[in-house]
C-alpha cells in the first residue's frame, strides 16, 4: 500500500506492507486525512515533535481486532492519533494533552495511508469516533483541528459577550473564528497578511478583518482574549498590545523551534495579562468537533478548497503552504470524499 511520510528533502510517497491487526486493534481505510500546517512544519524541519505526518485521518473499519466491542468492519470513522493516560499528574491536572504519555501514542504507520491500523491505547480511550451518515469523510478530516480549537477555548476564561481577536486566519484560525462565533462571541475581530482569507474570515462571521501590517482602527487593550493562531512570533507582541488589561493570550499556533518572544515584560507586567499555550485535542475536543459539524450548527464543508489524492501528496504540501485561494488542503484515496 501506498504511504506518505517524511523522507529526504521533503514528503515522499513510499510502498510499505499493510499494517497487520492484532488483538485490541482496529484497520482502517483511509478516505479522507487533513493537511495540516504541522505537518507542513514537519517536512520543512521547524517541528521537533514526532517524525510521523498525517493526524486528521476519516476512513471506513476493515477490520476489527480481537476483543475490541463498539465497532464494526464498515463503519465510517474519525480516528484521533493521541491519546492522554488519565491518570498521571498532568491528566489529574487536566492538562491531557502535555500528559507524557500523549505524543507517543499514534497511528501505524500514520494518517497518509491507504490503510491504517489504531492501536489498542486509541480503540480503548475512544479515539475512534463513528461518524453518522450525513457527515462526509472530508468534513469529518476537520475534526480534529476543530477539536483544538474547542479544548483551547475551554482552557481560557472565555465568556460570551467577550471582544476577541484571532491573529491568523489559515484554515484553524478560521475554524476558531467560527467557534468563537457560535460560542457567544460579543465582537469577533480577524487578522491575516492575506486578502483573500480576510475576505474568507468575513464571510465566516467575522465582524470586521484588517492586514496587521497596517492596524488602522485597533486600538490598544481593545479585546478580552487574542488567539494566535499562526507562528509568527510578532503576532504573540502584537497580542499584548491589543489585548485588554488582565485580558489573555492564547498562544495556539506552532512557533517555530527555537524562536524566542521579545517583549517588554515591564509592560506586560502592569498589564496583568496572561499568556495560555494550548496544544492540541482530546476526545472531550473531538466528540464535541463532530457533534458540533452533525448538527449542522458549525459547517466546515466550505473551508476545504482542495482534495488531493495521496498518490500525488507533494503536491498538496506545496498547495498547503500557498495563501491566495487554499484554505484547506485535504489529501484523498482518490475515491470521492465529500
Ligand atoms: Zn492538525
Ligand atoms: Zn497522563
Amino acid at each position: 500500500m501506498k504511504v506518505g511520510r517524511l523522507g529526504p528533502g521533503g514528503v515522499v510517497v513510499a510502498e510499505v506492507d499493510r499494517p497487520v491487526l492484532s488483538g485490541g486493534d482496529l484497520l482502517v481505510e483511509m478516505h479522507a486525512c487533513g493537511l495540516c500546517g504541522s505537518d507542513v512544519e514537519k517536512v520543512k524541519g521547524h517541528y521537533a515533535a514526532t517524525g510521523k505526518i498525517g493526524h486528521e485521518p476519516a476512513g471506513t473499519v476493515v477490520g476489527v481486532g480481537y476483543g475490541v466491542t463498539g465497532y464494526r468492519v464498515g463503519d465510517r470513522v474519525f480516528v484521533h492519533h493521541h491519546v492522554p493516560c488519565y491518570s498521571c499528574d498532568v491528566c489529574r491536572a487536566g492538562r491531557y494533552t502535555f500528559c507524557p504519555t500523549y505524543q507517543k501514542t499514534n497511528l501505524d504507520p500514520g494518517g497518509f495511508a491507504e490503510f491504517f491500523r489504531v492501536p489498542p491505547e486509541n480503540v480503548s480511550r475512544g479515539a475512534a469516533l463513528v461518524l453518522p451518515d450525513h457527515v462526509s469523510f472530508e468534513e469529518a478530516a476537520l475534526i480534529e483541528p476543530l477539536g483544538c480549537c474547542i479544548d483551547a477555548l475551554a482552557a481560557l476564561p472565555f465568556q460570551p459577550g467577550d471582544r476577541v481577536l484571532v491573529l491568523g486566519l489559515g484554515p484553524i484560525g478560521l475554524l476558531y473564528l467560527k467557534l468563537l462565533r457560535v460560542s457567544g462571541a460579543g465582537l469577533l475581530v480577524g487578522a491575516d497578511l492575506s486578502a483573500y482569507r480576510r475576505e474568507v474570515a468575513l464571510r465566516e462571521g467575522a465582524d470586521r478583518v484588517f492586514d496587521p501590517r497596517t492596524p488602522e482602527g485597533v486600538t490598544e487593550g481593545e479585546f478580552d482574549l487574542v488567539v494566535v493562531a499562526t507562528g509568527a512570533v510578532r503576532a504573540i507582541s502584537d497580542g499584548f498590545r491589543w489585548v485588554r488589561r488582565g485580558g489573555t493570550v492564547n498562544l495556539f499556533g506552532l512557533p517555530e523551534k527555537g524562536s524566542h518572544l521579545e517583549t517588554d515584560l515591564q509592560d506586560l507586567y502592569m498589564k496583568g495579562a496572561r499568556l495560555v499555550p494550548t496544544y492540541a485535542a482530546t476526545e472531550r475536543g473531538t466528540n464535541t468537533a463532530l457533534r458540533l459539524i452533525a448538527s449542522g450548527r458549525l459547517p466546515v464543508r466550505q473551508l476545504v478548497t482542495h482534495r488531493i489524492p495521496l498518490a500525488r501528496i507533494e503536491e498538496g504540501f506545496r498547495q498547503a503552504t500557498a495563501t491566495e485561494g487554499t484554505i484547506k488542503v485535504v489529501i484523498t484515496s482518490g475515491a470521492p470524499t465529500a
